[in-house]
């Protein structure tokens, strides 16, 4: 399933780029050219505007009706039924792909000393270069999430 939010959904992309959904996000888009994008990336549309989602022909769009980013967040996984996720896979920066560093020598002066010390694995976006690891998911989203998911 791949996203693409409106410029009011910036959190939201986060998440789910986060939760390993391909998701386009940007901060100034016109209602065309995120139509358009859509349209030819075959893109599911997650917006709140409510002018944007009376065009004529729009489809594979979801108006999402909460403020809160976890419920924004829940309104998208409950409604597609979204159940299964690929955590570290993509950038939540930039929406790149992550690949996993075979040596992690490699990342020894681009994170905190106890994160090296502390962690095995470790991946980089291919596209703006940004550092992950098992442990930089916050505890606080994952529990959140699982209470989400409880919610069925
Ligand atoms: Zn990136």
């Amino acid at each position: 399933m791949r996203f693409i939010a409106d410029a009011m959904l910036g959190r939201l992309a986060r998440w789910l780029r986060f939760l390993g959904f391909d998701t386009l996000y940007y901060p100034d888009i016109s209602d065309g050219r995120l139509i358009r994008i859509a349209r030819e990336q075959d893109r599911f549309i997650l917006t709140r505007d409510t002018r944007l989602v009376k065009r004529k022909g729009l489809n594979n769009y979801l108006l999402i009706n909460a403020n809160n980013s976890f419920k924004q967040l829940f309104q998208v996984l409950d409604t597609l039924k979204i159940r299964r996720f690929k955590p570290l896979s993509r950038c939540v920066a930039c929406n790149g792909q992550l690949s996993q560093i075979s040596d992690k020598t490699e990342v020894k002066d681009l994170v905190p000393e106890y994160v090296f010390l502390h962690y095995k694995v470790f991946f980089r976006c291919n596209d703006c270069g940004k550092i992950y690891w098992e442990g930089s998911h916050p505890r606080k989203f994952k529990e959140k999430l699982v209470d989400i998911l409880k919610k069925e």
